[in-house]
């Protein structure tokens, strides 16, 4: 893989691109790819967003969410533009398959592949060009510094710099991780000289849900959550039913695993959620407990130190079973 600052002198001959990301979008993986898409369009090339899969309601509020292709609901045109496109830029992810259904289509692709992401191992030789910065907020921050290193920083207009916030504000925890470091609020206060209005932003991440969802969120914390005091460590596990029963939509679960985190001394958060096709699991830590090679190790997954993912094909029963056997196997970690 070639360095992004390589690719830079290519920007200004038009072509016509795909950006994509990983499957179940969020602001960070909707807001770098709808900013980098706004940002190419004034260079006069021909952009097409496509997203793996659906994503939440809430995302929508973005500037050109609208015509983002669902490549599970629209295969045939997706496909169609990817197999024209000159450039494909896969954004917040690093491996083919985090694209799931999509996975096959990208790798048959021979057009110039361009990396921009923020994640741990990345498969590099799948790429032409790009950047893998571990130490980056988000792949939002990313976009920033590429459109300004690559000398276009007048380019950043109003519906760039709302959808490079809700990133960072999505990645960051809200400015809390340790991943917010200077550059960030520089960043931010580079946005806020040109009239963001952030307020508006904080409202479309978190004042944009339903009735039903926080009702959800009471019933899972008063029913579905075990506090292992000896361990530091919190664990949630919704079954398929609860889902089913208060009506939720992909991304209403979203913020879920921070909660147990407000409560002194828990060092892991482990979620697990019961979907159709897989046990998808969700870790957040605070401190030197390391997620990504924990998800890596027990439930084929990754993501940061901090905050990863995972799967199984287990029933809900079984990967639970896992889930704590694993626990006691970190006890040490976890003190
Ligand atoms: P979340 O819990 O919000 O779904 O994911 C937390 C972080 O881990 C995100 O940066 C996400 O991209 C990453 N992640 C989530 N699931 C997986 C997975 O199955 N594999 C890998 N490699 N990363 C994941
Ligand atoms: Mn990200």
């Amino acid at each position: 893989m070639q360095s992004i600052q390589q690719f830079f002198p290519l920007l200004t001959q038009p072509s016509r691109v795909v950006i994509t990301t990983h499957q179940k979008p969020d602001a960070d993986a909707m807001g770098s790819s709808l900013a980098l898409m706004h940002f190419l369009r004034q260079l006069g090339h021909t952009v097409t967003v496509i997203s793996p899969t659906n994503w939440a309601g809430w995302v929508n509020w973005m500037p050109g969410t609208r015509e983002v292709l669902d490549y599970e609901k629209e295969k045939t045109r997706a496909e169609e533009i990817l197999d024209r496109a000159d450039w494909l830029f896969c954004l917040d992810f690093n491996i083919f398959h985090r694209t799931k259904n999509m996975t096959e289509k990208l790798k048959s692709l021979s057009c110039t592949k361009i990396l921009i992401d923020h994640h741990q191992e990345p498969d590099t030789a799948s790429f032409d060009y790009g950047i893998s910065d571990t130490s980056k907020s988000s792949t939002c921050e990313m976009i920033y510094d590429f459109i300004t290193e690559a000398g276009y920083g007048d380019k950043i207009n109003e519906e760039i710099s709302e959808c490079i916030y809700a990133g960072v504000v999505g990645d960051t925890g809200s400015f809390r991780f340790s991943s917010a470091h200077a550059g960030v609020h520089t960043l931010v206060a580079d946005l806020k000289s040109r009239g963001l209005n952030h307020g508006k932003i904080h409202e479309g991440l978190f004042d944009n849900f339903l009735e039903n969802r926080l009702r959800f969120i009471g019933h899972v914390l008063l029913h579905r959550m075990e506090i292992f005091y000896e361990y530091n460590t919190a664990l949630i596990a919704i079954p398929k039913n609860d889902l089913l029963k208060y009506h939720i939509k992909t991304g209403d679960t979203e913020g879920l695993v921070n909660f147990p985190q407000s409560i002194q001394g828990i060092k892991l958060v482990a979620l697990v959620i019961d979907r159709d096709e897989e046990r998808k699991w969700s870790f957040r830590s605070k401190g030197d407990f390391d997620c990504n090679t924990f998800a890596r190790r027990y439930f084929e997954g990754g993501g940061h130190y901090n905050a990863a993912g995972g799967r199984s094909s287990d029933s809900l029963e079984n990967t639970v079973a896992r889930f704590k056997q694993a626990m006691k196997e970190n006890e040490k970690l976890l003190q």
